[in-house]
């Protein structure tokens, strides 16, 4: 199988450290496999997409050097995928859970789920939906569907299918890791949008990934992921979750302890590759004993790269670079 990766932001707002190392990640990791990574927008959450955002995502990793392989278009040009163009491809995958009856329409308006939700609660049920729309006979979802009441479809998780063991490669045995997941989660929207969960499933099979390697804030949606994969009969991808960056404190990185935006780092004047330098440094359980006086460049920095230099410990950010960061001019 060839080697490819995918660096998939959300274009919810400016790159930041965080994504500037997940991406870095994708490309030493493919280039050292003599393989190729994509760039992919996942645009499909059009209320928490923010303008700009892709033009600053772009920019922060033509600064960075980490230039993706290729995009869409018949001459394999390098514009990154965006989500929002391929919802025909979403509706497939749903319509071919609805014919398994893996999934199922949900007519339900927000204000009622709201009064379920309150109810399940009431009654100590941890359940946020009370299943009521599966239970509809086929004559009752084809009357609805044609009198054109709006829908979402749910995935039925009610009898998960039966899932082989699996390896994180950095996080090992996580078939424990529990997920903070709906009931029975959402996979299209009413605005028939995807959600994040069946969007990602369908772009990795369709496009061919080989490896995922995201953010640890994505543990929790493995289980959901490789339900699907099992239920539309895919192989999945092999995953690999990043530790989180924490701030000095040992909280989440945010804005709260400083801007650690990849725009900041350009506007100050940093080296690209002082930063990827501590980037791909940062976690290693190794000591490199090629560390030499000068930044290593992206070429070395493949050349050198394996995953198992790494472990799944969170790394703590240099209070130090985040009061540079910080100083305004
Ligand atoms: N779109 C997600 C984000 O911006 C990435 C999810 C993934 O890589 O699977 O954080």
């Amino acid at each position: 199988m060839n080697t490819l990766l995918r660096f998939a932001p959300s274009p919810t707002g400016p790159l930041h450290l965080g994504g500037l190392r997940t991406a870095l990640f994708n490309k030493l990791f493919a280039q050292s496999h003599g393989g190729k990574w994509i760039l992919r927008i996942e645009d499909t959450d059009a209320s928490r997409c923010t303008p700009g955002s892709v033009d600053d995502i772009r920019r922060g990793l033509d600064w960075a050097g980490l230039a993706y392989d290729f995009g869409p278009g018949a001459d394999n040009s390098r514009g990154p995928y965006f989500q929002s163009e391929r919802l025909d491809l979403y509706h497939t995958y749903a319509h071919r859970l609805l014919e398994t009856g893996d999934a199922y329409r949900c007519f339900c308006s927000a204000d009622e789920l709201q009064i379920k939700r309150e109810h399940l609660k009431a009654a100590g049920s941890t359940s946020t939906y009370d299943r009521s729309c599966r239970k509809l006979t086929e004559e009752e979802v084809t009357r609805r569907v044609k009198s054109r009441q709006p829908f979402v479809i749910r995935l039925d998780d009610t009898v998960a299918p039966a899932l082989s063991p699996f390896s994180d490669m950095l996080f090992g045995d996580v078939r424990d890791a529990q997920g903070s997941l709906p009931t029975d989660p959402i996979l299209v929207k009413r605005d028939l949008f995807p959600t994040y969960h069946l969007a990602s499933v369908v772009d990795d099979h369709e496009m061919g990934v080989s490896h995922v390697l995201r953010g640890e804030e994505w543990l929790p949606s493995l289980p959901l992921h490789r339900s699907l994969y099992a239920r539309l009969k895919l192989t999945a991808p092999i995953f690999g979750h990043l530790p989180l960056l924490l701030n000095p404190d040992g909280s989440k990185m945010s804005k709260r302890h400083g801007d650690v935006r990849v725009s900041d780092f350009i506007r100050k004047g940093w080296e690209p590759d002082a930063v990827l330098n501590w980037l791909a440094f940062a976690g290693r359980n190794l000591n490199n004993p090629e560390l030499s006086t000068r930044p290593a460049s992206v070429n070395e920095l493949i050349s050198s790269f394996s995953l198992d230099h790494y472990t799944n410990r969170r790394t703590v950010l240099d209070p130090v670079l985040l009061s540079q960061l910080n100083k305004r001019h």
